[in-house]
């Protein structure tokens, strides 16, 4: 599964990231996933809380933020948002386009816990 294989490429960036007696203080790892990534927030949501239940990173939320496509025409320099998979430019019909953006996977934040705060 797709999913499985990024949200285990997540925690390992997070575990690198976040010194380890503060792996337990991350509360949330924002990132932003292109429309185009092919990944489903959902399901990777799902595999992530599922894959850290054993760390401690298991109060870690993730927050997805998604990513529109956004294609230039190599012909007359148009940009615009790609919707329903329509790979052709609205002003001159032109299939010969650049992809500027659909395809981020990337971390943009990891949030820790304040000091002290909610120690449970
Ligand atoms: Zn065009």
């Amino acid at each position: 599964m797709h999913e499985l294989a990024i949200a285990q490429n997540i925690l390992e960036i997070v575990q690198q990231s976040v010194p380890e007696n503060q792996t337990k203080s991350v509360r949330g790892i924002r990132i932003r996933v292109g429309q185009m990534s092919g990944i489903v927030p959902d399901s990777l949501d799902f595999c992530f809380s599922a894959i850290i239940n054993d760390t401690h990173l298991q109060r870690a939320r993730l927050a997805i933020e998604q990513v529109p496509t956004l294609s230039q025409c190599k012909t007359c320099a148009h940009r615009f948002g790609i919707e329903d998979w329509v790979f052709t430019c609205p002003v001159c019909q032109s299939t010969n386009l650049e992809l500027i953006s659909g395809k981020e996977l990337e971390i943009v934040e990891i949030e820790l816990a304040d000091e002290g705060d909610e120690a449970i």
